[in-house]
C-alpha cells in the first residue's frame, strides 16, 4: 500500500504522514451527536467530513473500523456539570420516555444521513448501554488518586493531574489562564476547582435516568463515554478520534486527560477537527433565528432559506470547503454548489458515452496523479474538486470534437473520474430515485395489467399468485371503477 497520505493532527500542530499502529486496520473514532433535536447543519458538517475521510481511507485500501457513538444520557444542558440533561429536559417537556426521545431523533438522524449519503459508522454506540464501562474507569481514575468524591458525585482533579501531566496540550490552553478566566466557585459548588469536571453526578430525586454505582444513584459525566467506548472497540492507544472543533475543548481535551489518569499514555495518535459552519458570517443559534434544520433545508420551509436545497447540493457545498476551514452558508453559496455539482454529474454521464481518438491532447495521467496529490494533503476535497472539473472541461472538449483521448487515458478518465465523483465524494445522482420510483410505476402497471388479463382468461390461480406473491410483499392491490390501484403498508 502507497503510503504518502498526510493528515493534520491537532495534537502536533503539524501535518504527518499516516501510519496506523496496526495497518492495514485502522480505528476512528468520531463524537456522534447528542439526540435530542432535529439534525441541522452543524451536523451535517462533521458527518460528511469524516464520511470523506473513511472513504479515502477505505480507497486507499485500509480496514476502518469506524467508531461514531449516540449520546444518549450525561449532556448536561451547559455542555459542563450544571442543568438539566438535555434528554431528560426534552422528555419532560414532551412527557416521554428519555429513550423514547433518544430512539425518535436517532431515526431522524439516520435518515438524514442516509439523505446525504454519509455511510454507516461500523459500530454506533450509546453512552447509556456502557455505564459499566464509564464505572470501571472511574474506580481506575480514583484509585490513581486523580479523582475524588463529594456526596456521591465523583469529580475529576484537574489541578492534581495537571503535575504530572500537562492539561490543555490539545487545545493550546494554560491552566493558569482557565483557572483565572472561569468563574469563582459557589458555596453549594462540590468540587475544588471550577476547571475539575464530573465523572460522576448523584442524581437528583427527579432525575429519570439513573444507575448504580458505588458512590451513588446517578449517571456518568459526558466527556466519559468517549474514554469508554473508544477504549472498548478500538483499544488504546487508536489511530485517528475526530469531531468538531468546538469538542476540542473541554470535551477532547478531558478524554486525554482521562485516560492518562488510568495508564498514563495518550490514548489517541491523530486527533483531527472540522472547522464550524456560519449562517451569513453568524454563528447558528436558536436565539439568532438562523438555526436551520436539515429538514428545512431539503423543503425550503425557513424564512432564511430561498428555496429547497437537495441533500446531494448541501453535501456538495460542504465538500467545497476544506474541512479545517470555516465555511459560511449562504443561499448564493448553495445556488452556486447547486450549478456546480449539475456540471461535475452531467460530465460524468457524458463520459460514459464518449468514443476514444487516435491521441491524446490532454495528459490525464497528470490530472489523476493531482487528484491523488489533493486527498493525500489532508483530504484536501476543494482542491480535488478542481481538478475534476479540469476533468469535466476535457469530456466536455473531447464530446464537442475539439479534443481527444486514446482508449487507455479515457479509460483511466472514466476510472478514476468514477472513482472520486461516487464513491471518494460519494456524490449521486438525485434523480435516481426518481428513475427508481418510474421502474416501481412501470413494473406495477405491467403486473396489474398482466393479472387483468388472466382474470378475463378465467386463469385464476395465476391471478391468485401475483395477489399472493404481493402481498407478501406488502403490495395490497384495490380494484375500482377506475380500474386497480395499489399501495404499500
Ligand atoms: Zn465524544
Amino acid at each position: 500500500m502507497e503510503n504518502n497520505l498526510f493528515v493534520y493532527n491537532t495534537l502536533s500542530r503539524e501535518k504527518e504522514l499516516f501510519e496506523p499502529f496496526h495497518p492495514p486496520h485502522v480505528g476512528m473514532y468520531v463524537c456522534g451527536p447528542t439526540v435530542y433535536g432535529d439534525a441541522h447543519l452543524g451536523h451535517a458538517r462533521p458527518a460528511i467530513a469524516f464520511d470523506l475521510i473513511f472513504r479515502y481511507l477505505k480507497h486507499k485500501g485500509y480496514k476502518v473500523r469506524y467508531v461514531r457513538n449516540i449520546t444518549d444520557v450525561g449532556h448536561l444542558e451547559n455542555d459542563a456539570d450544571e442543568g438539566e440533561d438535555k434528554i431528560a429536559k426534552k422528555a419532560r417537556l414532551e412527557q416521554l420516555e428519555p429513550m423514547e426521545v433518544v430512539q425518535h431523533y436517532t431515526n431522524r438522524y439516520h435518515r438524514d444521513m442516509d439523505l446525504l449519503n454519509v455511510l454507516p459508522p461500523s459500530i454506533e454506540p450509546r453512552a447509556s448501554g456502557h455505564i459499566i464501562e464509564q464505572i470501571a474507569i472511574i474506580e481506575h481514575i480514583l484509585q490513581n488518586g486523580f479523582a475524588y468524591i463529594v456526596n456521591g458525585s465523583v469529580y475529576f482533579d484537574v489541578e492534581k493531574y495537571n503535575r504530572k501531566y500537562p492539561y490543555g496540550i490539545l487545545s493550546g490552553r494554560k491552566i493558569e489562564e482557565l483557572l483565572s478566566t472561569t468563574r469563582e466557585l459557589d458555596k453549594q459548588d462540590e468540587k475544588r476547582n471550577s476547571i475539575d469536571f464530573a465523572l460522576w453526578k448523584k442524581a437528583d430525586p427527579e432525575h429519570i435516568m439513573r444507575w448504580q454505582s458505588p458512590w451513588s444513584e446517578g449517571f456518568p459525566g459526558w466527556h466519559l463515554e468517549c474514554t469508554a467506548m473508544g477504549k472498548k472497540y478500538l483499544g488504546e492507544p487508536f489511530d485517528i478520534h475526530g469531531g468538531g472543533l468546538d469538542l476540542m475543548f473541554p470535551h477532547h481535551e478531558c478524554e486525554i486527560a482521562q485516560s492518562k489518569a488510568v495508564n498514563g499514555t495518550s490514548p489517541v495518535r491523530y486527533w483531527l477537527h472540522n472547522n464550524m459552519i456560519t449562517i451569513e458570517g453568524q454563528k447558528m443559534g436558536k436565539s439568532l433565528g438562523n438555526f436551520i434544520t436539515l429538514e428545512e433545508l431539503f423543503s425550503g420551509q425557513h424564512p432564511k432559506l430561498e428555496k429547497a436545497y437537495s441533500p446531494m447540493n448541501i453535501r456538495f457545498f460542504i465538500l467545497q470547503a476544506h474541512y479545517r476551514s470555516p465555511l459560511d452558508f449562504s443561499n448564493a453559496a448553495l445556488q452556486a454548489a447547486e450549478k456546480g455539482l449539475k456540471k461535475l454529474l452531467e460530465a460524468g454521464n457524458t463520459l460514459q458515452k464518449i468514443p476514444s481518438g487516435n491521441n491524446s491532447t490532454s495528459d490525464i495521467k497528470a490530472l489523476i496523479t493531482n487528484l491523488y496529490q489533493a486527498m493525500d494533503d489532508d483530504f484536501n476535497s476543494p482542491i480535488a474538486i478542481s481538478h475534476l472539473f479540469e476533468a469535466v472541461r476535457i469530456i466536455n472538449s473531447v464530446n464537442d470534437g475539439k479534443e481527444s483521448l486514446t482508449k487507455e487515458d479515457l479509460g483511466l478518465l472514466k476510472t478514476t473520474y468514477n472513482e472520486f465523483v461516487y464513491n471518494i465524494l460519494g456524490l449521486k445522482s438525485e434523480t435516481e430515485s426518481g428513475q427508481d420510483n418510474n421502474l416501481v410505476e412501470g413494473l406495477m402497471e405491467l403486473i396489474i395489467e398482466i393479472r387483468k388479463e388472466s382474470r378475463i382468461k378465467k386463469e385464476w390461480a395465476t391471478s391468485d399468485l401475483i395477489r399472493d406473491k404481493l402481498s407478501a410483499l406488502r403490495i395490497q392491490l384495490k380494484d375500482g371503477k377506475e380500474g386497480t390501484t395499489w399501495n404499500t403498508d
